[in-house]
């Protein structure tokens, strides 16, 4: 679990697991001593899971900078909620112990945060009880979306840095072992790529390829992220919507999008990739292919 959450998340974990009256396992991302905050997932009895945000003693600073978060760090959270409901989790949330709607930023208090309760229920398949590594797998997914969850609201100044970084992501300058102010891009590169992930799934969303089906483990996970509405485009105030700005894609249909500036859109490439293929069929088939013609989706200009 552990490695899967440096790979997914690029920063380094701590991950403990235990059995008290369930089984549970806690993950905290690395760093000052206390300051952090966990990821809480216990397994009640192979019926539900209930994964709790817990703050640890000294994160009073860490509570109150995710008070102050800006408009895009809310809208992704905001999102990443919404995945969580999407996929059965019941969240609840309270901060000053004011029930407040998780999803929705306007019902926050703009009051100093000091207290943060998170909670989402997971009711387990029927069909996985007792079966140990499927239980085990949905802990390790809901920890994972848990954890970026509140990742997406942080600044993760505190966090030391993983000395294996990723060379596709943007440079960092760093200070000493710690994240410098170029952690913004950084984190939100690294949320919104598991945001993206957790909701389109590795395969290219443009033309099927999967990496792991074609490379085995070695290409489990590989797979390019690509804003539909470029970075450089976006408008001053422009909140990212993760949902419709970013999109799994291979490496190939990656660079074909890139082929204009702006970019083609994915339903373009996708439009370009059928006509080129019904084209190539029919000179396969010989004469006599009236698809083409008929077909004004397939063989029509560039729209
Ligand atoms: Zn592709
Ligand atoms: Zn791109």
């Amino acid at each position: 679990m552990k490695e899967t959450l440096e790979k997914i998340f690029d920063i380094p974990f701590l991950v403990e697991n235990g059995v008290d009256s369930y089984p549970w396992v806690r993950i905290t991302p690395k760093g000052e001593k206390g300051q952090m905050f966990s990821i809480k997932v216990v397994n009640r009895a192979d019926v539900r899971l209930v994964i709790d945000f817990e703050p640890q003693t000294f994160s009073a600073a860490l509570v109150s900078s995710m008070g102050r978060s800006d408009g895009e760090k809310r809208a992704v959270f905001c999102d990443s909620v919404r995945l969580q409901m999407a996929r059965g989790g019941d969240v609840s949330m309270k901060i000053n112990g004011i029930p407040v709607v998780p999803y929705d930023s306007s019902t926050w208090p703009s009051a100093e945060w000091k207290r943060i309760e998170f909670q989402t229920i997971v009711i387990l398949p029927a069909d996985i009880a007792g079966e140990a590594r499927q239980v085990k797998e949905k802990m390790r997914e809901w920890g994972c979306l848990a954890m970026g969850t509140f990742l997406s609201l942080v600044r993760i100044d505190s966090v030391e840095r993983n000395p294996l970084v990723d060379p596709s992501l943007p440079m960092l300058q760093t200070e000493g072992d710690r994240f410098s102010v170029v952690v913004n891009k950084y984190e939100r590169s690294t949320v919104n790529r598991f945001l993206c992930i957790a909701r389109y799934g590795v395969a290219c969303s443009v033309c099927g390829f999967d990496f792991k089906k074609k490379y085995g483990a070695m290409g489990d996970g590989f797979i390019h992220v690509h804003h539909v509405i470029p970075i450089s485009k976006l408008g001053p105030g422009y909140v990212i919507d993760p949902e419709k700005d970013l999109i799994p894609v291979c490496p190939n249909c990656h660079a074909m999008l890139h082929r204009k500036d702006p970019p083609y859109m994915p339903e373009e490439l996708r439009q370009i990739i059928n006509r080129e293929r019904q084209a190539y069929d029919c000179l396969a088939l010989g004469s006599g292919c009236s698809m083409v013609a008929e077909n004004d989706e397939g063989c029509g200009e560039d729209k």
